[in-house]
């Protein structure tokens, strides 16, 4: 998938300030930070989307949950709050289709979703 630009972060094509690495998960920071604490959590296998997960992949959204919670505590924002964000799909408001989990905090988020 070497047009998708998160698989060319994965490869170190693309630079990044990655976070957190392990086998399977890569967590690098957004380069458009829309929060002091902008991170982005990914599969490092290409699944396009949320909606593209199958039963065996899913428990990959349990470890990202796991090392957004940890990178939040290394952020400095776990009391204060922090959001997880995943989009999925053209409605979702999803642009680049690897599936993706925003780390958002650091300020005071709108209550609103949407
Ligand atoms: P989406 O709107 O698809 O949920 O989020 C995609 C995110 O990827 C955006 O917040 C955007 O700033 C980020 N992004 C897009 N291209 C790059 C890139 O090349 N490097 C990094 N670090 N982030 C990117
Ligand atoms: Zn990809």
């Amino acid at each position: 998938m070497m047009d998708c630009v998160f698989c060319q972060i994965v490869a170190g094509k693309i630079p990044s300030t990655v976070l957190y690495q392990d086998e399977d998960v890569l967590a690098f920071r957004d380069i458009n930070p829309l929060a002091p604490t902008h991170v982005l959590i990914i599969p490092k296998k290409h699944i396009p989307s949320l909606a593209d997960i199958t039963d065996d992949e899913a428990p990959l959204m349990g470890r990202m949950a796991g090392v957004a919670n940890r990178l939040a505590r290394e952020a400095g924002v776990s009391e204060s709050g922090y959001r997880l964000v995943v989009s999925s799909g053209e409605d979702g408001g999803q642009i680049v289709p690897h599936l993706h989990m925003h780390l958002l905090g650091g300020r005071k988020l709108s209550a609103r979703l949407c």
